[in-house]
Formats: structure tokens, sequence, C-alpha cells
């Protein structure tokens, strides 16, 4: 099992080929940036390094092995405050294994931030 990290969800997990956009969160898989200099509203869901392994508007559809979840520009300020909550909260995580909302129960403590559906 791999250790937690306390930087885990708060940091990029793939490189991005934009310096312009700000980073929200790692969830569910995905890199979440919000693109500030286009002032459109619209938010950058990014799944690899591979420069088209990406998807973007104003919302967007994440796909996961629990299930899937729309995500909105609007939904990014708590999206943050959600992954650093579950950050901060490792027997919220335990709980949340324990009473069966974890669709992958071996999946590495490093991954679990990817999949709880907060
Ligand atoms: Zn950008």
């Amino acid at each position: 099992m791999s250790a937690r990290r306390p930087t885990m969800g708060l940091e990029p997990r793939y490189q991005h080929d934009c310096d312009a956009c700000v980073f929200v969160a790692h969830y569910k898989g995905y890199d979440v940036w919000d693109p500030v200099h286009e002032e459109s509203g619209s938010l950058v869901a990014r799944t690899s390094s591979e420069g088209p392994d990406y998807q973007s508007g104003e919302r967007v559809l994440l796909s996961y092995a629990g299930g899937e979840e729309w995500l909105s520009h609007d939904d990014l300020p708590g999206l943050r405050a959600r992954v650093e909550r579950i950050l901060r909260e490792p027997e919220l995580i335990a709980a949340i294994r324990a009473a069966g909302g974890h669709p992958a129960p071996k999946a590495r403590l490093s991954d679990l931030s990817d999949s709880l559906d907060l």
C-alpha cells in the first residue's frame, strides 16, 4: 500500500500544456483545471499527460469506476474544498469505505480520493 501524501489530490498528476490555466484539484482520476484566461466559465479535466487526453466545456462528464458525475465551472471552488476536507479527515475515508460507499475496496489508499463520492 502506498503512503498517503498530504498533497494527494491538491497537485496535478499529469502535465498540462497551458501555463495560464489554474489547477483546482485531482478528483476521481481527473486533473481539473480552471482556464481562467478564457473567461468563458469553462473547465478542463485531464486524464493523462498526452495532449489530447482532456475534456473541456462549461460542463464535463467525469467517468470513473463507480459511475459518472457532471462537473461544471461553478463546482470548482467547492471541489477544491471537498478534496481538502477528504485529505484532512482520513477517518472519513475509512467510514465511507466501511459503509460500502467505495466502489473498489481493494484500491490503493493513494487512489481513494479519486473514487470518493461526497
Ligand atoms: Zn489554459
